[in-house]
Formats: C-alpha cells, sequence, structure tokens
C-alpha cells in the first residue's frame, strides 16, 4: 500500500480523498491556492502547500506546481478526485515519468476516452451499442448533411472534446444544419482547443443512467450496479439515486454484464463510469466514459456498501478487487441533491460567507462538504458546496429521508439550491419515478406557470 498520497484538488472530493486515506493509514498531502488557505481539506491532511494564486489554470491545473509539490513532500501516488486534472491524459504522463502512481487508469485510456468519437468506435468495438450518428468525426459540409439525412432528424452535434455538458447543438431539420454544424465547431474549438465535432441521433425523452464499474490490473472488472442521473439543468446533474426506478433486476444483469466484458476487452484499469441513455423500452446507447471518480459515486457507496475512493487506490497500489461480482449486492435505495451556492431560481452564482450553518444527520444521512460556518465561498471555483446523501429501504422512504434532509438543512448568507430541491422532492412525475433528461424544463415550465 502506499505511504503517501497528494490530493490534487479541493473542496468537498479532497475531504472524500482524504477520509479514505486516513481509514487506510495513509498520510495525505493537501494542494490549495492561495484562496483556498483556510479550507477543510488543507487542515485535515497531514501536511499541505501553497501552489499558486486563486485562478485554477495558475493552481489545480497547473502541472508543474502539482508534480513539484509531490516531489518536495516525496509522495508515492496523487489522486487527482473529479474535474480540474482528473482527466488529462498528459498528467497522467508526467506522474509516470516522474515515478509517481496517479491514482486512476493509463494515459492511453484517459485518451482514448477523453476523445468522445474515439471512444464511440472502441466501445462499439468492445459491443457497447451505440445510437446511430457518424463514424468518427464529421470531415465535411456534406458529410454532415449526409450523415443527418441518413439518420433522420432530431439529430445532436456534440464536441468530440466536450465535457461539463458544453459544446452540444439540437438540431431539428435539414435548415438548421449547417449553420449549427459551424457554430458548433466554432464553440469546441473556443472552449476545449478542438473543433472536432460528431453527429448522432438526438433522443427527446431518454434517461440518462450510467454504471459503476471497478477494475484491478490482473484483469478482473466488475459493476457496482447503475445510477439514474435523468435529472439535469442545462445537461448538468442536480439529482442523482441508485438504483434507477427504471431498470429491472434482468435489464441490470444483462447491461451490466456487457459493461464489464467491453471494460475487460479494452483493458480498463481502475474506476470508471459508463454513461448511456435509455429510451421508455429499455434501449440503451452508449454515450461516454469518465475516467475518474464522479461527483454522484456515493449514491452508489450507500447501497452496495462499497468504498469507491478506497478501491481506487488500492487498485492502484496493485491490489486484486477486493469483492467479486456476486459479492456486489444492491440493498435499498440511496437518493444525492447536489446543493449549490446558486440562487434557486435564476441559477446564477451566489459565492459569499457562510453566516450560519446546520447539516442534517440521523439514519440514513450522509453529507460530504467543506463548508463550515464563517466560511467564505470563492468566486472562482464550481459552485456546489455540499452532497446531501440518503439511504433507505425504498425509494418512497429515501424520499421521506430527503425531505426531512432538506428541511433540516441551514445554511445562512449565501443563496442555495436547496429551495428548488425541495419542491422537486414533492414534484409527481419525480415521485413516480417518470424521469427523462427534460425533467427539468418541463418542471421549470410548470413552476412559471402557477406563479
Ligand atoms: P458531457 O460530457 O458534456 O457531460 P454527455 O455526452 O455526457 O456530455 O451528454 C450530457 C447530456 O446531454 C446527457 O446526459 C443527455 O442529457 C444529453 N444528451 C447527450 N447526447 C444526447 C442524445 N443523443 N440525445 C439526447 N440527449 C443527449
Amino acid at each position: 500500500m502506499f505511504r503517501k498520497i497528494l490530493i490534487a484538488n479541493r473542496g468537498e472530493i479532497a475531504c472524500r480523498v482524504i477520509w479514505a486515506c486516513k481509514e487506510l493509514g495513509i498520510k495525505t498531502v493537501a494542494v490549495h491556492s492561495e484562496a483556498d488557505a483556510d479550507s477543510l481539506h488543507v487542515r485535515f491532511a497531514d501536511d499541505a502547500i501553497c501552489i499558486g494564486p486563486a485562478q485554477s489554470a495558475k493552481s489545480y491545473l497547473n502541472i508543474p506546481a502539482v508534480i513539484s509539490a509531490a516531489e518536495i513532500k516525496n509522495v508515492d501516488a496523487i489522486h487527482p478526485g473529479y474535474g480540474f486534472l482528473s482527466e488529462n491524459a498528459h498528467f497522467a504522463e508526467v506522474c509516470k515519468a516522474c515515478n509517481i502512481t496517479f491514482i486512476g487508469p493509463t494515459p492511453e485510456a484517459i485518451r482514448t476516452m477523453g476523445d468522445k468519437a474515439e471512444a464511440k468506435r472502441a466501445m462499439k468495438k468492445a459491443g457497447l451499442p451505440l445510437l446511430p450518428g457518424s463514424e468518427g468525426i464529421v470531415q465535411s459540409e456534406e458529410d454532415a448533411l449526409k450523415i443527418a439525412k441518413e439518420i433522420g432528424y432530431p439529430v445532436i452535434i456534440k464536441a468530440s472534446a466536450g465535457g461539463g455538458g458544453r459544446g452540444m447543438r439540437i438540431v431539428r431539420n435539414q435548415e438548421e444544419l449547417l449553420n449549427a454544424y459551424h457554430t458548433a465547431q466554432h464553440e469546441a474549438g473556443a472552449a476545449f482547443s478542438d473543433p472536432s465535432v460528431y453527429i448522432e441521433k438526438y433522443l427527446e425523452n431518454p434517461r440518462h443512467i450510467e454504471f459503476q464499474i471497478l477494475a484491478d490490473s490482473h484483469g478482473n472488472v466488475i459493476h457496482l450496479g447503475e445510477r439514474e442521473c435523468s435529472i439535469q439543468r442545462r445537461h448538468q446533474k442536480l439529482i442523482e439515486e441508485s438504483p434507477s426506478p427504471l431498470l429491472t433486476e434482468e435489464v441490470r444483469r444483462k447491461v451490466g454484464g456487457l459493461v464489464v466484458e467491453a471494460c475487460q476487452t479494452i483493458g480498463y484499469v481502475n474506476a470508471g463510469t459508463i454513461e448511456m441513455l435509455f429510451d421508455e423500452h429499455s434501449n440503451f446507447y452508449f454515450m461516454e466514459m469518465n475516467t475518474r471518480v464522479q461527483v454522484e459515486h456515493p449514491v452508489t457507496e450507500m447501497v452496495t456498501g462499497v468504498d469507491i475512493v478506497q478501491e481506487q487506490i488500492s487498485i492502484a497500489a496493485g491490489n486484486h478487487l477486493r469483492l467479486s461480482q456476486d459479492q456486489v449486492k444492491i440493498d435499498g435505495h440511496s437518493i444525492e441533491c447536489r446543493i449549490n451556492a446558486e440562487h434557486p431560481e435564476k441559477f446564477t452564482p451566489s459565492p459569499g460567507t457562510i453566516t450560519s450553518l446546520n447539516f442534517p444527520n440521523g439514519p440514513g444521512v450522509r453529507v460530504d462538504t467543506a463548508v463550515y460556518p464563517g466560511y467564505t465561498v470563492p468566486p472562482y471555483y464550481d459552485s456546489m458546496i455540499a452532497k446531501l446523501v440518503v439511504h433507505a429501504r425504498t425509494r418512497d422512504l429515501a424520499i421521506a429521508k430527503m425531505k426531512r434532509a432538506l428541511d433540516t438543512t441551514i445554511i445562512e448568507g449565501i443563496k442555495t439550491t436547496i429551495p428548488l430541491h425541495q419542491k422537486i422532492m414533492e414534484s409527481e412525475d419525480f415521485l413516480r419515478g417518470e424521469l427523462s433528461t427534460r425533467f427539468m424544463e418541463n418542471f421549470l415550465k410548470r413552476q412559471e406557470r402557477n406563479v
């Protein structure tokens, strides 16, 4: 096992990794920007080092600064968390060159999966079904027109290097196509320094369902069931749950089996998530693979009892998976609400000082956060400040628990998305488990009508 790990991240996920290390008896080093000197991850790590000013590009994304910190502090491994450098193949290569273990997959796997067109090709070959669309990147206007005509409108144009829900354009008819094609290329170039785009069939009311996998370096791969992440705003997840209300045990076993086989075929190692779209008939299509721990990993931990971050560390240290597929049991139901420092109706950021704070507790409640009373939410980073997670025997009981958890949360001094979550927990569609990626759009329209 490792002796000392550096956590190349901040906020709740940096704390989450520190908790895992503490339980495994591994020493930790926090890195932080000047704006984060008073953060909890800095306080709870065994050691800490400042790696630059507030702007991420100069601190958390600054590879030389992170690597220097790792060398000065003499760590064996780096855990990248999610976001920042977690899906940067070059960073994983630099770690390797410096004899520091990157806790994640190989640079090659990160590179392949980071290019979505490439990822689709690899996963098709490995046996996963895809939505009809371009084979790889769309090279010309003629190509775009031809492919869209073949697969039929509506289609979606997506940035091959895309992420975070950005760089997507839905096109409903041929007249809109070329304009959208050029805009998408332009946006992709500006946001990701890579103008490549691909086209696929646009599903009107799909569900976003993803499978969590764990793979060790000895060829063992298992899945930990699925997460339903259909409640999104601007393609960003707001609420996640496990299991999905849609999936039967039979479908779970079938899709889980396929996903495990695909990961075996590509020789994937460490934790990963296969994101898919499901239609109402449980037809499913591979969308993309995330090669890191996900924000929403706690719902899987709650229903399986597996500590995903500890498994990531153990796998990176060369150990065998600590459980087999037969030992994975999905127990009860878990829901996560992402609490953002945002205006709950306008969705605009609301940084500032938290003057008063109470998080819920009691049986079946988990809060992943790095904020505390008097903490100032900086304006420089992601607005998510906490994840409220509940676990109960059934979905209905989990919803009841989430309602009381939200009701007993107090965060004063800043605005948060808690009132929005409270309303969603009362919504008929949500209660019935009738979800789709259009859920929020419809929900917000209904809200507007009621006001
Ligand atoms: P990102 O990596 O930017 O998050 P994804 O490829 O994961 O992008 O897609 C994000 C979301 O966009 C999905 O969860 C879904 O809501 C929507 N989406 C993507 N592709 C399609 C599609 N072909 N049809 C319908 N919705 C889609």
